[in-house]
């Protein structure tokens, strides 16, 4: 056929609109979506044809066509944003949302914010507050400091605290800690942008307590100590803890800054992790200010937090930057609710969904990949089902060297290649996403919920995802 006659074969808009799938495509989302999927669908179609497509394929593409202008309607008008299924054993999976929240602190923010709340309005005297008001107590109580605040996360913070106290002056910083975080954070990039300038001391491996003491002079205002966290040097290497910096800052009387990083209040040693410094600590070693992500190892929503001496905190609380760095009060609920559950550490370690999975034994883990495995076999999918022992990982940068022995399910398929299956299950209403291992789609269970299991056995039997060709295309 040539060009002109496959022109005349494409329906014209106003018959599209009186079809009945369009017709209840309209009635469910509007007008205006729907008549935006025609256009869009009828310039594929045409694309299609200047291309010269097989006859096959453009017939059929104009045959399915009022299905596909429902389905580009729906797609039009619903979220993108949603809930997935992690079965990568990456507990702060920073692609993922990093840390989940706990769905009570959660539902209660959710009343914060739908509602008019005193985020900044003090109740006792009915004067404007601080939104940070709600929780500086509380904070203090749990790392011993005499102030804190919070921004819109880490970067935000190490950037609040150069700008405000560091700017037109030196800040000092071993060459070991100089580190990059991934998404473009880089230390001396941040002090660029702080119009603080950069003293490098020592060098990548190796940085002594005189290298900093040499460092020290009238252009001076800030000590920073940056937690390495997502990379470690091993071997010939030695940085100065923090406990020494603190005696030069208080001899000099230059604060001493930690950038922790990924801050925790519990001791996960404990629990049998390895070290990994404590915001008490950081603070009981005598940092003047420390600052850490909130949605890290803490198990909180996105926010950078800041602790510390008063003089310093009331500067940066004054500070211009503050306002536009500022968190938002769902935020701001979620972090209060957070920090209550620290009160009690043994519950906040089952509470807070990151510490649950980072501490879990392998016991537990293994029974609930047992679970999964039982429900994929019952469910007769065509490929093999295997439970397998495998590792997962802190992510978000804590513990770089670490893994956690942990359990998972191995799919083999029978009828599809390991990546297409991992490309259906990503385009599942609720994506599962995992990883290939040795042949087959790996899914940790280590970060899979209980209630989780049953719903991805459901999905794929819906989808027909393991078959040869699926629930969409058939
Ligand atoms: C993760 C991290 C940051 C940035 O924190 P965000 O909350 O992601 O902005 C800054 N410094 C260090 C050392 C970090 O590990």
């Amino acid at each position: 056929m040539d060009k002109k006659s496959w022109y005349r074969k494409i329906p014209k808009v106003d018959v599209l609109l009186e079809t009945e799938e369009i017709q209840t495509a309209i009635e469910k989302w509007g007008k205006v979506p729907a008549l935006d999927a025609i256009r869009r669908e009828l310039e594929d179609i045409r694309n299609m044809i200047e291309r010269r497509w097989e006859e096959g394929e453009l017939l059929e593409a104009l045959e399915h066509l009022p299905e596909r202008i429902v389905e580009r309607t729906r797609k039009l008008c619903s979220a993108n944003l949603r809930p997935v299924i992690n079965g990568t054993g990456t507990i702060l999976h920073t692609n993922l949302g990093r840390s989940p929240i706990h769905p009570e602190a959660a539902e209660q923010a959710m009343k914060i914010v739908s509602s008019y709340s005193n985020l900044e309005y003090n109740l006792q005297n009915g004067n404007r507050g601080e939104r940070y008001a709600h929780f500086e107590e509380l904070l203090c109580r749990i790392t011993g400091a005499e102030a804190a605040m919070a921004v819109n996360n880490n970067a935000a913070a190490v950037l609040l605290i150069l700008s405000a106290l560091g700017r037109g002056g030196e800040t000092i910083v071993s060459r070991g800690e100089l580190v990059e975080i991934g998404g473009k954070f880089r230390i001396p990039d941040v002090m660029e942008q702080s119009g603080s300038v950069l003293r490098e001391v020592g060098c990548t491996n190796k940085t002594h307590y005189e290298d900093y003491e040499e460092a020290v002079n009238e252009e001076t205002r800030l000590i920073l100590k940056v937690h390495t966290s997502n990379y470690k040097i091993v071997g010939f290497a030695e940085s100065v803890p923090a406990k020494e910096l603190a005696r030069l800052a208080a001899q000099t009387g230059i604060p001493l800054v930690e950038d922790l990083g990924s801050g925790v209040f519990v001791n996960l040693e404990e629990y049998g992790l390895p070290h990994e410094p404590t915001v008490q600590e950081a603070i009981k070693n005598g940092a003047d200010l420390v600052c850490f992500s909130g949605d890290k190892l803490l198990g909180g929503p996105q926010a950078g937090i800041i602790v510390g001496k008063n003089i310093y905190i009331d500067q940066l609380k004054k500070h211009p930057l503050t306002r536009a760095l500022r968190i938002d009060k769902y935020a701001a609920a979620v972090l209060e609710q957070c920090f209550l559950e620290y009160l009690n550490e043994e519950r906040a370690v089952k509470h807070i969904p990151v510490l649950r999975m980072l501490t879990e034994p392998y016991e537990e883990v293994r029974k609930r990949a047992e679970y999964l495995e039982e429900l994929l076999i019952k469910a007769g999918f065509p490929a093999k089902i295997t439970l397998c022992d495998c590792m997962s990982q802190a992510g978000g940068g804590s513990f770089p060297a670490e893994e956690i022995p942990s359990c998972g399910v191995a799919i083999f398929p029978k009828e599809i290649s390991v990546t297409v299956l991992e490309e259906r299950l990503r385009q599942l209403p609720t994506p599962v996403i995992g990883r290939m291992f040795n042949e087959s789609f790996l899914l940790d269970a280590r970060t899979i919920t209980e209630e989780q299991i049953p719903e991805i056995v459901t999905e794929i039997k819906q989808e027909q995802i393991l078959n040869k060709t699926d629930g969409r295309e058939a």
